[in-house]
């Protein structure tokens, strides 16, 4: 049996390489979605032509979502626990997850290679300056999550259930979780998370989700681009 830790074949790392999203599954390709748009004349096609990307653009542009319903990917993602709660607020996602009732190995902890200043002017938003030099800053991260694993350890050998020991652990530890969407609510989610409002360690989970669709929904993607959103 292999670990739920190790990506899958097609993947993309992110965070340095200490995250990743890979896409385990999928449902589907353009054609189904504007086969699905035509399921009321009673005929579908087998292969997209032009007049199908301009029916898909269209749809996207009227916003007629529910034949983007029809296709779905289910993703394997491994990240830190913050990046996990900004994603599961997600509901039309469907997850699972590790559980540290069940399992105490493989804890890891997202250290980050370089540290943003806080934001001045927006509580939400972090600054990337170059003069700012977290080095030491980044060392003491990496004590305290080395000091939490050890207190996490000898709760254990002390007895203490995994489900309370589980709680000195770091935001930073990484966590991995299924999560599968369709593509309405895969496009919503690229929209809100691939945006600088959005915090600078999700966005590299959505930028790389793109990479992973991309090749399974060019058109999509085209109209995107043609819009001015980064599609690769
Ligand atoms: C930059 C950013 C900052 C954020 N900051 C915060 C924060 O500080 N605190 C915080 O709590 N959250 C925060 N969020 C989370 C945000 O409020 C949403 O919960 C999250 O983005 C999911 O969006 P969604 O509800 O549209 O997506 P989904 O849950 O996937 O839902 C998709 C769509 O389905 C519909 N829908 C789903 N569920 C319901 C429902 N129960 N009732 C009616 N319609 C529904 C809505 O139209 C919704 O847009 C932030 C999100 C972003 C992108």
């Amino acid at each position: 049996m292999a670990s739920l830790n190790c990506p899958p074949s097609n993947h993309v790392s992110v965070l340095d390489g200490q995250g990743w999203v890979g896409l385990v599954d999928h449902l589907g390709d353009e054609i189904v979605i504007v086969n699905a748009a035509r399921v009321s004349f009673g005929k579908i096609k087998q292969r997209m032509d032009a007049s199908d990307v301009q029916l898909l653009h269209y749809l996207l542009e009227n916003k007629h979502t529910s034949p983007m319903e029809h296709l779905v990917f289910t993703f394997s993602v491994h990240c830190p626990l913050f990046v996990r709660s900004q994603w599961h607020r997600h509901r039309t996602w469907s997850y699972n997850e590790i559980s540290r009732r069940y399992t105490e190995i493989d804890l890891e902890f997202y250290l980050p290679v370089r540290l943003r200043r806080q934001a001045d002017n927006n509580r939400q938003a972090s600054v990337d300056d170059p003069a700012f030099d977290g080095t030491e800053i980044v060392a003491a991260m990496r004590g305290h999550h080395e000091r939490s694993l050890e207190l996490y350890n000898e709760l254990l050998a002390r007895g203490v259930c995994r489900e309370q020991a589980r709680g000195v652990l770091p935001q930073n530890m990484m966590t991995t979780f299924w999560a599968t969407v369709d593509l309405n609510n895969l496009l919503h989610f690229l929209e809100l998370r691939d945006s600088e409002h959005a915090q600078w360690e999700i966005r590299q989970y959505a930028v790389a989700i793109k990479k992973l669709v991309k090749p399974l929904i060019p058109n999509v993607a085209a109209y995107f681009a043609a819009r001015g959103q980064d599609w690769g």
